[in-house]
């Protein structure tokens, strides 16, 4: 491998230094001061003053848990603002290209389409892995990021590990793993081979596991030189102030999000014996995740039948690989009860 972040770096980002806010530039050491050069409201009530640029709270509790350093980590509007920043901080639009593994999360289409950046999809094989041969065929001088879904929205499954470590050896772009669902997996995360790998990102999110999608908080872990590449680029209160409360006190709370975790896996496998007692149920996916994704016999006339009994779930049918499948998310136990008996009664 010949990796140099120098050379994948988008020219305009190398020449940036970060916008120095007024919360950058001075940091209180715990000393009583009056603060008059951010244009704030005086009145306090809780909100009035700008968040911490750099969220240095939460961050050294993720740095802590993590196992890695504070330099290690940015934060952001959810993992869909981290996956943008790289594209913006990497990516020159209409001449760089990023490679995706589809069938997987769809924000990596969308995002390099509003970067203008090209998308080089290549399928995973028929069993949800990478395909690597063909992987290493689309990559070319131009190519800066190749994004890994594992666990994989939508089938559910990791990666094998040696498969993202010949990917990793042999690519000279940004290897990103998306691990939004590594909390219901039985593997281990890749945040400790970080030291063994320059050109690794790993993005995580509360949004799952953590049960806090409405706050928006997105976390991507780095080397502290790719860190602060994208450090340029980040928008200064990106990560709002009750964001960055309400991550600490569930960060914190450890106990209380292992035990959601446990009751979401124990319900996973209910959920999946029911789905084995259904007739038009074809294949259940192996899953890592808080989903399942099945195929069917007909997904569009299941997904409609079970509209019609109240329960939503994600008809994947149009996805490449997908045909006739649906993602179903692990609910509670009431909403996994009601769910079956919907499948029974159909
Ligand atoms: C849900 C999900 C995310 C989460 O994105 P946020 O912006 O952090 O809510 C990221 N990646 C994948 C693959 C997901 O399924």
């Amino acid at each position: 491998m010949n990796f140099n972040l120098d050379n994948i770096t988008r020219e305009n980002v190398k020449g940036l230094s970060p916008y120095s806010s007024a919360r950058d530039e001075y940091v209180s050491d715990g000393s009583t001061m009056i603060f008059l050069d951010a244009n704030e409201n005086p009145f306090e009530n809780g909100v009035n003053r700008y968040p911490d640029p750099q969220q240095r709270g939460l961050k050294s509790i993720l740095a802590d848990q993590k196992g890695i350093k504070e330099e290690n980590i940015l934060l952001g509007n959810g993992s869909d603002e981290v996956l943008d920043l790289l594209f913006r901080a990497f990516c020159e639009p209409k001449q760089d290209n990023v490679i995706t593994l589809p069938p997987t999360y769809g924000m990596y289409k969308v995002l390099s389409g509003i970067n203008m950046v090209e998308n080089r999809e290549v399928l995973l094989t028929d069993d949800f892995q990478p395909n690597v041969i063909d992987i290493k065929k689309a990559i070319d001088n131009s190519t800066k990021l190749l994004f890994i879904c594992s666990p994989n929205n939508p089938t559910g499954n990791s990666f094998s590990t040696k498969t993202i470590e010949k990917l990793l050896n042999s690519f000279n772009g940004l290897v990103v793993i998306d691990e939004a669902y590594i909390d219901f997996s039985s593997k281990e995360s890749w945040v400790s081979k970080l030291a063994d790998y320059p050109n690794l990102i790993i993005t995580q999110t509360l949004s799952k596991a953590y049960g806090m999608a409405g706050i928006r908080l997105g976390i991507c872990i780095a080397s502290a030189e790719i860190i602060a590449v994208v450090n340029k680029i980040k928008p200064p209160y990106n990560v709002n102030q009750l964001t960055q409360e309400r991550a600490t006190d569930r960060v914190l709370d450890k106990e209380a999000v292992k035990k959601e975790i446990n009751e979401i896996l124990s319900e996973r496998a209910k959920l999946i014996d029911a789905l084995e007692t259904v007739s038009f149920v074809e294949t259940i996916h192996h899953t890592d995740a808080n989903f399942v994704l099945a195929k069917v016999d007909d997904a569009t006339l299941r997904y409609n039948q079970l509209l019609a009994k109240g329960v939503v779930v994600r008809n994947r049918t149009t996805q490449p690989l997908c045909e006739n499948t649906l993602r179903f998310t692990v609910g509670s136990s009431e909403e996994n009860k009601i769910l079956a008996e919907a499948l029974k009664t159909i």
